[in-house]
């Protein structure tokens, strides 16, 4: 009789051997410690928001408003000035310091806002100008609730979404930009800073520079130059721009609104910290925070639900910047060293970080997500190195936005396009006095470099520059608006 049998009721049975049972129960093992650490890893998933919030929030140096008696704050839409800066403004408030809030745009190209709050699918031009009304007189409610009067509340009335465009190809154009929404070339609100004013980008620039130089800020606050909404790195541009023209000296924080699903998670977390995307904490710019306490979040979330048409459609998004803090960033101008006739592609050179693999198309489409710029010039030549993750391709377009200065004074701008079977630098726009016929350029692998003779850009020693890329038409990458001095 063999030895593995036993007996039952139902008769004979087989048993397993020892061994079997053994790796029977290493499977279970096995199986138990996987599903928890399937669970440990979904936990740690959930929970990591909340971990890394308060580690990264715990880094951040602290800035003091008190400090400041005149803070000029500039918005691309109406509420941004709400969701980056209602804390600051009553800190400043209570302290006796003046505010100013300019607000560049009527918010009137919202589309999906605008067709919901009126309850419409087709909306005429008057019906965009009408909502620009209406968000006007929320963000006058909103600032109102902190303590601003009427009076220090500005619209420049600039088209919605049009901003960008007014900065690239119609800075200083003989034609203006036309609005596709509220079909004008020129604003067509009432109560505008310069009323009827044409929608040029240097219209924007004398408009800014005006404020400033009657208002006499001693801090400066604008959107990000990373943020992703064209109109958010666009008045970033304009505001540096105008400060740069006016050699203006002051203090300046940037703040961040839109950049892929930040700020996570969505929705009312006043306990939470406003913190830096990832991938933006390890670039060139350095992070800061103004701490609020309960009264004043109390009051921003009240603020904040004053943009009823915009608390319609997004009210998840605009919640989430009702936090323990708000976040500025200071960007520093960089310098471009004296070129040894070395490869420029290295640290010495470099002018600015770029965040990589942070947007989806680029995952697919290395050679146009940027990763670094450099530069570097000597007596003759200026020297602009472009490094992406991949190789550049043939399909991708390569801009380089240039505008050039001598001792703050604007000198004027150039528009470079590689791009092309033979990747040729070709010269898009400039101001009428710049040339791009001299400029050449070497490829190698992910490598652009571009070497403009200074004689051509009038000799400049500053450069505000920025990179982006393009594919079909359809922006994939766009660099910082960067600083660089040539000493
Ligand atoms: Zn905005």
């Amino acid at each position: 009789m063999p030895r593995f049998k036993a007996t039952t009721s139902e008769g004979e049975v087989y048993r397993k051997p020892q061994k079997e049972k053994r790796i029977r129960f290493k499977r279970k093992y096995i199986l138990y410690a996987f599903v928890s650490w399937i669970v440990a890893n979904v936990l740690v998933f959930l929970a990591r928001e909340y971990i890394s919030n308060y580690f990264f929030s715990a880094q951040l140096p602290q800035l003091q408003v008190e400090n400041y008696k005149r803070i000029l704050i500039f918005a691309p839409h109406c509420d941004d000035e709400t969701l980056s800066s209602a804390g600051v403004i009553q800190k400043a408030l209570l302290g006796g310091s003046k505010v100013k809030v300019v607000v560049m745009t009527n918010g009137d190209g919202f589309t999906r806002a605008a067709g919901q709050n009126f309850g419409k699918i087709r909306l005429s031009p008057d019906d965009y100008i009408r909502f620009g009304y209406l968000r006007q007189n929320e963000t006058i409610h909103a600032l109102e609730d902190l303590g601003l009067r009427r009076e220090d509340i500005i619209f420049l009335g600039y088209p919605d979404r049009g901003l960008r465009f007014l900065w690239e190809k119609y800075f200083d154009s003989k034609v203006s930009y036309f609005s596709p929404l509220t079909r004008t070339f020129k604003s067509p609100y009432s109560n505008s800073y310069q009323r009827g004013v044409e929608y040029k980008g240097i219209n924007v620039v004398k408009n800014i520079q005006s404020i400033i130089k009657s208002f006499e800020p001693d801090l400066i606050i604008y959107p990000y130059s990373r943020d992703q909404h064209p109109d958010h790195w666009a008045t970033s541009a304009f505001v540096k721009f105008s400060i740069l023209t006016l050699n203006y000296k002051c203090e300046e924080w940037q703040y961040l609104v839109h950049r892929g699903d930040w700020p996570t998670p969505f929705g009312k977390h006043p306990q939470m910290y406003l913190v830096p995307p990832f991938k933006l904490a390890f670039t060139d710019t350095k992070w800061y925070q103004v701490p609020l306490d309960d009264y004043m979040i109390e009051r921003k979330s009240n603020s904040i639900s004053d943009y009823h048409s915009q608390m319609k459609v997004m009210r998840g998004f605009l919640e989430a910047f009702v936090r323990q803090n708000e976040l500025f960033a200071k960007i520093d101008s960089k310098n471009a060293k004296k070129y040894e006739g070395d490869n420029l592609f290295s640290d010495k050179y470099l002018v600015s970080k770029e965040p990589t693999h942070d947007i989806w198309s680029l995952i697919f489409e290395k050679g146009a997500d940027i990763e670094s710029i450099f530069a570097a010039h000597d007596s003759k030549n200026i020297y602009i190195g472009i490094k992406m993750v991949g190789s550049a391709k043939k399909l991708i377009s390569y801009y380089l936005h240039i505008r050039a200065f001598e001792n703050y004074k604007y000198l004027g701008r150039m528009y470079v396009l590689v791009s092309g079977s033979k990747m040729n630098v070709i010269k898009t726009m400039t101001s009428p006095a710049f040339s791009a016929q001299n400029a050449k350029m070497r490829r190698k692998k992910n490598q652009i470099e571009i070497i403009f003779p200074k004689k051509d850009l009038q000799n400049p020693n500053m450069l505000y520059l920025s990179v982006r890329t393009e594919f079909l038409g359809r922006q994939l990458d766009r660099s910082a608006w960067k600083v660089i001095e040539l000493k």
